[in-house]
């Protein structure tokens, strides 16, 4: 299938991020790093022809549309600041409908005022994590080349949202690499149950996102893993409709669990053009929260020094540690499975990002992720563990002074509490021996807001006696 050559997709083009190198490429290639340098490739706009909105109304216009499938999608409403394909040629399945919700309880644990802390719920996606919006750009340039296959390496949501976005709109046949033991069943049963040819390697997340990269080169199958410059133009929109939220009240902070480095990455994009285009008058900062246990970016970027720097960036920082990792035979461990990455494809993206939006990175145990994911729960709507950790780095980071008592922040709750209900169950069990095999085994040492099932014996009476004592 080709794209009818309309302006929009003329003035869209894809671009090395390196500036010394800077070589452009069309849409129509499929590529997942400049064939000069090897560096991660943008999908570039010339705003001068692409009619980007000339104010918000333009934007809030298309809300009100929802019988239109391009505008109800939480992706394409925002189409004129994506604009690489024709809006009539877009795919979607129904994402982004995802709110943004105040919670005061979790306020109160991060130690904020409680209408200053906001929950960006993208569990709320139709297959449970916010990969749906990236998916949706991704497929969209996936059908704009005639693609029929689509694989990814995941540690279950890209494998997910790929599933159900195959088996929705029939387009592509979905081939899956998943690591071993790795994967939650909330996530594997997705993959299956939506139909998706799945491949169980015998090795971890680093290991499939290596064989992927080849399988699909050799095959010439369509990748869809962040990598894909297309999808993190999707996942600009997550924060489109933060603003839209927020009445384009840009907050003062945007705190995102950090695993591949997309989301982070889009964010910085995003604003970086909103601002370019003069749609909001102020950035937000960033912080990137990493799981203790796969804490390459923290590693990297606050005890290492590593720096975008414009693009001037010492790339033999990142050689000598993945080195170390290999020496230690270092591998990647936290409850956080979806954040459970040594390697982060898009490291150097995120390195600008936080230039861009004078970030911070902090790493978080997953002992502060499991408390942080249950005042999550105990406030709302609950998020699966690597989406806790946004809220344990906010803490972290308010409880240093960082984030300063006054200040408006914004975490992006990634995945849906059911992705992995086993991390939870063990939070609130009361059985030792399951919390010890599931948490334990990963320093986790209470469950300090548990909240444990009460036994009682099969007699009415009991019953009755158990309820008025415990309400
Ligand atoms: C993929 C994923 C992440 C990691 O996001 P990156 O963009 O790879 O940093 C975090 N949380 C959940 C639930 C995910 O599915
Ligand atoms: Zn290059």
């Amino acid at each position: 299938m080709i794209i009818n050559a309309t302006t929009q997709v003329d003035a869209a083009f894809q671009r090395c991020i390196l500036p010394s190198c800077g070589r452009e490429y069309g849409l129509d290639e499929v590529l997942v790093g400049c064939s000069a340098c090897g560096h991660l490739l943008d999908v570039v706009y010339d705003w001068d022809r692409t009619r980007p909105p000339r104010g918000l109304a333009e934007l809030e216009a298309r809300w009100a549309r929802r019988d239109d499938p391009a505008a109800f999608s939480g992706v394409w409403r925002f189409h004129c600041l994506l604009p690489f394909a024709p809006i009539d040629q877009v795919v979607t399945i129904g994402e982004g409908q995802t709110l943004l919700q105040r919670s005061a309880g979790v306020a109160d644990y991060v130690g904020l005022p409680s209408g200053e802390l906001y929950l960006q719920y993208e569990g709320a996606n139709p297959s449970g994590s916010f990969k749906d919006n990236g998916m949706a750009a991704a497929f969209t340039h996936a059908r704009s080349i005639g693609a029929c296959r689509a694989a990814c390496a995941s540690t279950g949501n890209t494998s997910a949202s790929l599933a159900a976005f195959c088996s929705v709109t029939r387009l592509m046949k979905a081939v899956i690499f998943i690591g071993s033991g790795k994967i939650s069943f909330g996530k594997l049963s997705q993959a299956l149950d939506y139909g998706a040819l799945t491949v169980q390697i015998a090795g971890d997340f680093d290991d499939a996102m290596l064989r992927v990269k080849q399988v699909t080169e050799r095959l010439g199958i369509y990748l869809v893993n962040s990598v894909n410059p297309f999808r993190l133009e999707g996942q600009k929109t997550i924060m489109f409709r933060v603003l839209e939220a927020l009445r384009w009240q840009v907050p003062d902070w945007i705190v995102v669990p950090g695993g591949n480095l997309g989301n982070s990455s889009a964010f910085g994009k995003a604003f970086y053009e909103l601002r370019k285009l003069g749609l909001i008058d102020r950035m937000p900062r960033l912080a990137v929260i990493n799981a203790a246990g796969a804490n390459t970016l923290y590693e990297l970027y606050e005890n290492r020094k590593l720096r975008w720097n414009e693009g001037s960036v010492d790339t033999s920082l990142v050689k000598t540690y993945y080195d170390q990792l290999d020496a230690e035979q270092k591998r990647a461990s936290t409850i956080a499975s979806a954040i459970e990455i040594n390697r982060p494809v898009n490291l150097y993206k995120c390195l600008r990002a936080l230039e861009c939006c004078d970030g911070v990175v902090r790493e978080v145990t997953d002992q502060e992720i499991l408390d942080a994911k249950a005042q999550v729960g105990a406030g709302g709507l609950g998020c699966e563990p690597a989406s806790g950790a946004s809220v344990a780095g906010a803490k972290k980071l308010r409880a240093e002074g960082v984030i300063a008592p006054n200040e408006r922040v914004v975490c992006i709750l990634t995945g849906h509490l059911l992705k992995d209900p086993k991390a939870t169950v063990a939070y609130h069990t009361t059985d030792q021996e399951m919390f010890n095999q599931v948490l334990g085994q990963r320093g986790v040492r209470t469950a300090s807001f548990a909240n444990r099932a009460v036994a009682v014996p099969n007699d009415l009476d009991e019953i009755v006696k158990a309820i008025q004592l415990y309400s």
